[in-house]
């Protein structure tokens, strides 16, 4: 199988591990802005989630993306928002 270049990332300290970890992500295939969607439009963020819920790296995806403070896009399923409120749940 060959692997596609990783999506452009926001992520400020994506490191080997995580680029391996991540290698199989479904949105390293597609395209990078679909998952940076207006929040407000629930449509497309249910599309987007939709996509990331049948991903093989989502876990892995959701857990980088709280331990860098991701601001932006949607990332192992999870909007921004939504990754706030389970890190202040976590605390
Ligand atoms: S869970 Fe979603 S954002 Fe994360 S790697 Fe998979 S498709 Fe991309």
């Amino acid at each position: 199988m060959t692997r596609m270049p990783p999506r452009m990332t926001p992520f400020p300290t994506l490191n080997e591990d995580d680029l391996r970890r991540t290698a199989d992500a479904v949105c390293y295939r597609s395209d990078p802005e679909a998952w940076f969607v207006d929040t407000g439009d629930r449509e497309a963020v249910a599309r987007v989630k939709s996509i990331c819920a049948e991903c093989p790296v989502r876990t892995a995806c959701l857990e980088i993306a709280l331990r860098t403070d991701e601001p932006h896009g949607i990332w192992g399923g999870m909007t921004p928002a939504e990754r706030q409120r389970m890190k202040g749940a976590a605390a």
